[in-house]
């Protein structure tokens, strides 16, 4: 935490104090509540975000779209052989979540920034599946950078609409605090029917050893 005139590193976990000890300036608003960076000049702020975001997803397609051809060429060229599709999902994931999502996360109270993190990651999972549908030859270099495009671009859309509602100090949805919850569940269910199917072949597996 970081008081937001000086800059200066606060001693503070959750909320910082009244006052910066550095520059003695006010970190709070006449309600009492805390002075984000948000509040001195949101425009600028928005505006060096927005460009940075989308400077950084058009270089990243680029680098995408050259992973994808190299991998699609790879058949064709003995020395690059090697299947890139591994590097082009970390690419897909460090290019959404680092480069996209992490800017504006920042600037994220600390439920939103969870919520966020956690519905982005899954997203940028689920569409990380996607990389491997180059199948017809033509079009194959193309998928990935249509992936990647695609990915960021909603979560993009998705910071900015979460940066949108911090400068109005609005909670996160209902919505997705329950597409959380559900997840969670999902998870641990799936983690549980794993272990009652493990446990299940375990028991299977004794007495063929046992009669063997
Ligand atoms: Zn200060």
């Amino acid at each position: 935490m970081r008081c937001t005139h000086c800059k200066t590193r606060l001693k503070a976990v959750f909320r910082p104090p009244p006052e910066c000890p550095a520059c003695g300036r006010s970190l709070r608003n006449e309600q009492g509540l805390d002075v984000r960076e948000l509040d001195r000049d949101f425009d600028t702020l928005k505006t060096e975000l927005h460009e940075t975001a989308l400077r950084r997803i058009k270089k990243s397609a680029i680098v995408i779209l050259v992973l994808g051809l190299l991998n699609s060429a790879g058949a064709a060229i003995p020395i690059v052989n090697v299947p890139l599709i591994i590097v082009i999902v970390i690419a897909h994931f460090f290019c959404s979540r680092f480069l996209v999502c992490a800017p504006y996360a920042k600037h994220f109270g600390f439920t939103r920034r969870v919520v966020t993190r956690w519905l982005s990651r899954m997203f940028v999972l689920f569409m990380a599946g996607f990389h491997t549908g180059g199948v017809v030859p033509v079009v194959a270099p193309l998928v990935s950078p249509v992936v990647y495009l695609a990915t960021a671009g909603t979560v993009w859309w998705y910071h900015r609409f979460h940066l949108e509602r911090e400068h109005r100090r609005e909670p996160v949805t209902i919505l997705e605090k329950l597409f959380l919850i559900v997840a969670v569940l999902l998870v641990l269910a799936l983690f549980a029917l794993l272990m009652i199917f493990s446990t299940s072949i375990a028991e299977l597996m004794r007495p063929a050893t046992d009669g063997g």
